[in-house]
């Protein structure tokens, strides 16, 4: 449980850190102006994106009205127009008077049908043909004495009212062509059986009328369109087939059969290069007029439809980010308002932080905010600022003790030096004899013992010398106690410069002197002890106009399996010394044995 909440605080740490670093970097005004920037065109996309979608719904719903309407008119229009031409041509065929001409005068015939055609331009051809086929008379006698008996609308002619959809022209091109660079002909064709006056079949009246109008039709139906609105009409057969748009394109019939079906049908048609919203709309014919099931197909640009909403979602950004900048502006002025103080009071305690003589900060303005700070920075400022006079009183007081301390201290290590010296001194006063500065005989006692040691363990030779001087109280009593003095120094001095640095001498009180000979076997110790008792004998002490000579009595003893202890070889050596006393004094005795020597001549 500690970990998973540690881990997601480590996550969360993490998530906000990025943010954070990002603000950090950012003034409190830059971020209000930017806050403020991206507030206003979220604000404008928002209103842009909603304008665009009521926009181009309502410009989707006129461009249906408008391409309907104009759809529906075309086709009312060829309608009503075919419809006429069809009365037309019935209303010839049937004409009374007539009936006794069609067969009979051609001239007339052809006069009567040149007549029409010159009321109508559109009329390319009007021929009336006799059942067998052949064509009795027509518009300009083309065609005259041919035959057209496997020509459809005739063949259809004869049997009823008829109308053929547009096809080329096939015996007429080459009649009615002027240069092979014109365009084909095109035609619709009516057809009406023609009766004489017996109600016999007289023949089949025809007319091709050229496809052209048609594009008339269109052109006068578009020029009443706005032009900007950049409208198309086409016409299709039924099966899809363009009567008039690009001859490469054919239009869905299951569109133009559902067309058919409710009248108009809308669809966006995207096989071109720009997509295009159309609506198809069916023609119906006209009264006796069956209809030949053309659709009138009313096309529009998608882009010219849109245009409209688009210019106004391009307004309303431009003018929204008119209105961003505006209020980015103003934000970032009034954050400068706002924050200005801020930043004076920070610059001013970041004085106080540095400058060890500025302790406060200046009041600021701006805001009961702003106020509020800087009150209370101001009362903060005071309180630190008695803290450290406190802390710097504190300061000099733990100075002033630390100084006393280390002087103590240094005061104390002197003490501990001199106590040193002292007991130095003293240890130095403790192990010297006070007359001659040999040592005494508890300094001696290590050394010896030292030596004893090492006779025990390493069996390593060493011997024991005691010395006194000869009839002592005498020169006492002679010279002079100081006198005595004199002698007894002269004989340390001698001793000690008669033995070797291994060697110790030490003054074992009064006249009385004992020697530590190391590595001193029994010979060694017995010359060593001759020769200095031969020296001391030589020996004259100068006091005053007095010339003191003296003699000496040694006891020697080597350290031997005999003895037990040190105390035990010392023992043996001051037996050894009274031995020579008793001897005769001024020689050497050798443990109870006397070596050689003889009496003082003193
Ligand atoms: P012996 O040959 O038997 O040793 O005879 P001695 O006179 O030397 O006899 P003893 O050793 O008994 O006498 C020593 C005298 O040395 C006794 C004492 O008054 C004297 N004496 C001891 N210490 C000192 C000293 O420090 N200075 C002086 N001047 N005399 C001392
Ligand atoms: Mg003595
Ligand atoms: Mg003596």
């Amino acid at each position: 449980m500690m970990g998973s909440s540690k881990g997601r605080r480590h996550h969360m740490a993490i998530s906000s850190w990025s943010f954070q670093n990002v603000r950090n970097k950012m003034t409190i005004r830059l971020q209000v102006a930017l806050v403020t920037a991206v507030t206003c065109i979220a604000a404008v996309g928002i209103a842009a994106v909603g304008a665009a979608m009521v926009a181009k719904s309502g410009a989707q719903a006129n461009a249906n009205q408008q391409l309907q309407t104009l759809a529906r008119n075309m086709a009312d229009r060829l309608d009503q127009h075919m419809f006429e031409r069809y009365r037309e041509i019935q209303n010839i065929a049937s004409l009374g008077p007539l009936q006794a001409v069609w067969s009979k005068d051609a001239a007339a015939t052809r006069g009567i049908l040149e007549q029409l055609q010159m009321s109508l331009p559109e009329y390319a051809w009007l021929g009336f043909a006799t059942p067998d086929g052949i064509v009795h008379a027509a518009t300009k006698g083309m065609l005259e004495e041919v035959s057209v008996a496997q020509r459809p609308w005739f063949v259809d002619g004869l049997k009823q009212p008829t109308v053929k959809d547009v096809h080329d022209a096939k015996l007429l091109d080459k009649l009615l062509r002027t240069s092979p660079d014109e365009a084909p002909f095109r035609f619709v064709d009516v057809a009406m059986p023609v009766f004489d006056s017996n109600q016999e079949l007289a023949g089949v009246l025809g007319a091709h009328m050229s496809w052209t109008w048609a594009d008339d039709v269109r052109q006068t139906v578009l020029t009443s369109q706005n032009e900007e609105s950049a409208a198309d009409l086409w016409i299709a057969a039924k099966d899809g087939s363009l009567l008039i748009g690009p001859a490469d394109r054919k239009v869905d019939p299951s569109l133009l059969a559902q067309a058919a079906k409710s009248n108009d049908v809308l669809f966006m048609d995207t096989s071109g290069a720009a997509p295009m919203l159309a609506a198809a709309v069916a023609t119906r014919g006209q009264g006796d007029y069956p209809g030949l099931g053309w659709n009138v197909i009313a096309r529009m640009p998608v882009s010219v439809i849109y245009a409209p909403a688009n210019q106004l979602v391009l307004q309303i950004l431009l003018l929204g980010g008119v209105v961003a900048a505006v209020a980015s502006a103003v934000a970032w002025t009034l954050a400068g308002s706002v924050t200005n103080p801020l930043r004076a009071l920070a610059d001013s305690l970041d004085l106080v932080g540095r400058q060890t003589d500025v302790t406060s900060v200046e009041r600021q303005h701006g805001s009961l905010d702003i106020l509020k700070l800087s009150a209370a920075v101001r009362s903060l400022l005071r309180r630190v600022g008695t803290a450290e006079s406190v802390q710097m009183t504190n300061a000099a007081t733990i100075d002033t003790l630390q100084r006393e301390v280390a002087d103590q201290k240094k005061e104390v290590e002197q003490k501990i030096m001199r106590y040193g010296a002292d007991l130095h001194a003293l240890q130095l006063l403790a192990d010297t004899d006070g007359l001659t500065g040999l040592l005494n005989r508890r300094a001696f006692l290590p050394f010896a013992e030292d030596a004893w040691s090492y006779y025990n363990r390493y069996d390593r030779p060493f011997s024991i010398l005691m010395f006194d001087i000869d009839h002592f109280k005498r020169i006492n009593d002679t010279y002079g106690h100081a006198a005595g003095d004199d002698v007894i120094r002269k004989m340390g001095e001698i001793i000690s410069a008669g033995i070797r640095t291994t060697d110790k001498v030490a003054r074992f009180g009064g006249e009385e002197f004992v020697v530590l000979l190391r590595e001193t076997d029994e010979t060694s110790a017995s010359m060593m002890a001759n020769r200095l008792r031969e020296q001391i004998a030589r020996t004259v002490v100068i006091v005053a106009e007095h010339r003191i000579s003296f003699t000496t009595s040694v006891g020697c003893a080597l350290g031997s399996s005999a003895a037990r202890d040190l105390e035990d070889v010392i023992h043996l050596a001051d037996t050894a010394l009274y031995a020579a006393k008793s001897g005769g004094r001024n020689r050497v005795v050798m443990d109870g044995v006397p070596t050689e020597g003889r009496r003082a001549a003193a």
